[in-house]
C-alpha cells in the first residue's frame, strides 16, 4: 500500500517548480532548477539530516549517482547558498495543494477512516506556534518588536493546522497561514488576522474533510465563528468565563443537560460530569450568533477534587448521544501542541532552527518543507508497510534517523522501497 506515497509529495514539488516565473536576471548563475532545489531541502527534513547533500555529492563522486538523484529525483544537487537563494523566490502559497494532495494520498488507501468523530467529521486543530527568533537576521517578513534593552528582536509566527484525534498519535499538518508583516506595513501581524486568512484561503480545500475546527479561547469570538459557518465548517473551540460573559450569565443551572459516566482506571475511580446547553447568545451585541456550550469535570475519588475542568462552544446540536464524544473531540485540541509544535521542534525537526533565512520567503518555505515531511512521515506510519516495519525495528524516532544517515550517506539505492527494505532488514535478528 506504501508504494508511490513519497512519490506524490515528489510529484507536487515538480509542478510547484514549474509553475514559478523564473525572474533571475541575464547572467544570474541559472545552472539549477528551482523544482531541484525544493526536493532537495524537503530531503533535508525528510531524512532529518542538514548536510544531507553534502554527503549525497560525495556519494555521487565515488559512485557516479546518488540517493538524492534516485530516491528524490533530484537532476542537479544545489549548494546550500544556492538552495536559499531559489527557495527565496518561492511563494509559501505555492504549496498549498501539496498538503492537500498528500492527505488525499491517505485517503485513498483508508488511512483516514479512524480519524473520523461523530459519524462523519475531522478535527482539525488550529494553533499558533512561533518558530524563529533572532536580533540581527531578518526578512522583509519578520515580526519584530523591542526588547527591554532597546533591542529589536525579529521572529516568525504560523498558524498552524493539524488533523487530530483523540486517541490516536499519529497527526497529519494541512497547510498553514503564517503570521506576518506585509513588505513596507508597520502595523504587526497577529494570529486573529492570520486565521481569518486561513480561513478564507484554505475552506474550501479542506472541505472535503467536513472538518470541525478547534482552537483555544482566541477562536471562540463571534466574528470568527461566524465565519466559520459561512464558509461551510464547523467549530468546537474552547470557551473560558472571562472572555465571555455574557454568554456566562445567561447560562440557567436548573436548564443544563446532565450526564454522569464514571470509569476504573485500575488507580482512581473518575466521574466525568458533562453538561451541557443548546442555543446560548455568543455575544450581547447585535448581531449575535446562538452556540451549544459544553462543560466537562472530572471528579477523582481517591483525590476527592475536581482534576479537570473545560468548557467549549460549537454550531453542533450537544445531545445525550452525542455529549461523551463531543467532549473527546474537544479534548483533542492539545494534540497540536504535543504531537505536532512540541515534536517539530524538540524532536528531530528542528522547526526553530534557522536553515536559512532570506530576504524574503526562505525561512517560512524551509518550515514548509519541514511540515511536508513530518505529514509525510505520519501518512507513511499509517500505511507504507516498509517504514512501519523500519520503525517498528528501532522504537527510538531519535536513533532510526540516525540510522537512515549513516545508511543514506553511504550506499547507493534506486528506489525509496528498496532503502527502507534495506532499513528494517538491517535490524533483524540472525536465524
Ligand atoms: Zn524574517
Amino acid at each position: 500500500m506504501g508504494r508511490g506515497l513519497l512519490q506524490t509529495h515528489l510529484d507536487a514539488f515538480n509542478k510547484v517548480g514549474a509553475r514559478i516565473t523564473d525572474e533571475r536576471r541575464a547572467g544570474y548563475d541559472k545552472q539549477y532548477e528551482y523544482a531541484d532545489a525544493i526536493k532537495g531541502a524537503y530531503g533535508i527534513f525528510f531524512f532529518q539530516h542538514p548536510s544531507m547533500l553534502e554527503y549525497q555529492e560525495r556519494l555521487k563522486k565515488k559512485k557516479e549517482r546518488c540517493n538524492a538523484e534516485t530516491i528524490l529525483k533530484v537532476n542537479k544537487i544545489p549548494s546550500a547558498n544556492h538552495l536559499t537563494r531559489l527557495l527565496d523566490n518561492v511563494k509559501p502559497s505555492d504549496f498549498k495543494d501539496v498538503f492537500n494532495e498528500g492527505l488525499k494520498a491517505a485517503a485513498k488507501y483508508g488511512a483516514l477512516d479512524k480519524y473520523q468523530v461523530l459519524g462523519k467529521y475531522h478535527l482539525v486543530a488550529l494553533d499558533g506556534v512561533w518558530f524563529y527568533q533572532s536580533t540581527t537576521i531578518n526578512c522583509i517578513h519578520c515580526l519584530h518588536h523591542k526588547t527591554k534593552d532597546g533591542e529589536t528582536l525579529y521572529y516568525h509566527d504560523m498558524v498552524a493546522a493539524v488533523l487530530v484525534k483523540g486517541k490516536e498519535g499519529t497527526v497529519l499538518p494541512l497547510n498553514p497561514e503564517f503570521i506576518h508583516n506585509e513588505d513596507g506595513s508597520q502595523k504587526q501581524d497577529c494570529e486573529r488576522n492570520a486565521a481569518k486568512r486561513w480561513l478564507e484561503s484554505n475552506s474550501d480545500s479542506y472541505k472535503w474533510l467536513n472538518p470541525i475546527l478547534l482552537g483555544d479561547d482566541l477562536y471562540s469570538d463571534y466574528p470568527t465563528c461566524t465565519q466559520v459557518l459561512e464558509k461551510g465548517l464547523h467549530f468546537l473551540f474552547t470557551c473560558k468565563g472571562e472572555s465571555h460573559k455574557w454568554l456566562y450569565d445567561s447560562i440557567d443551572d436548573e436548564c443544563m443537560k446532565v450526564k454522569t459516566v464514571k470509569t476504573w482506571t485500575g488507580r482512581h475511580h473518575l466521574e466525568y460530569r458533562y453538561r451541557w446547553y443548546n442555543g446560548l447568545e455568543i455575544r450581547q451585541e447585535q448581531p449575535t450568533l446562538l452556540v451549544n456550550y459544553l462543560l466537562l469535570e472530572i471528579w477523582n475519588e481517591e483525590k476527592q477534587k475536581v482534576t479537570y475542568r473545560n468548557s467549549w462552544v460549537t454550531d453542533l446540536e450537544i445531545d445525550e448521544k452525542n455529549v461523551v464524544e463531543m467532549a473527546e473531540s474537544a479534548r483533542a485540541r492539545w494534540k497540536i501542541e504535543n504531537e505536532h509544535n512540541n515534536v517539530l521542534k524538540h524532536h528531530g525537526y528542528h522547526l526553530d532552527h534557522n536553515f536559512g533565512h532570506g530576504k524574503e520567503n526562505a525561512c517560512e518555505i524551509y518550515v514548509i518543507l519541514n511540515l511536508l515531511a513530518f505529514q509525510m512521515h505520519g501518512v507513511m506510519l499509517l500505511l507504507d508497510e516498509g517504514y512501519q516495519k523500519a520503525r517498528k525495528s528501532i522504537r527510538r524516532r531519535d536513533e532510526f534517523f540516525a540510522g537512515l544517515r549513516i545508511i543514506i550517506n553511504r550506499y547507493l539505492f534506486e528506489t525509496w522501497e528498496e532503502f527502507i527494505g534495506f532499513i528494517s532488514q538491517e535490524d533483524e535478528p540472525d536465524g
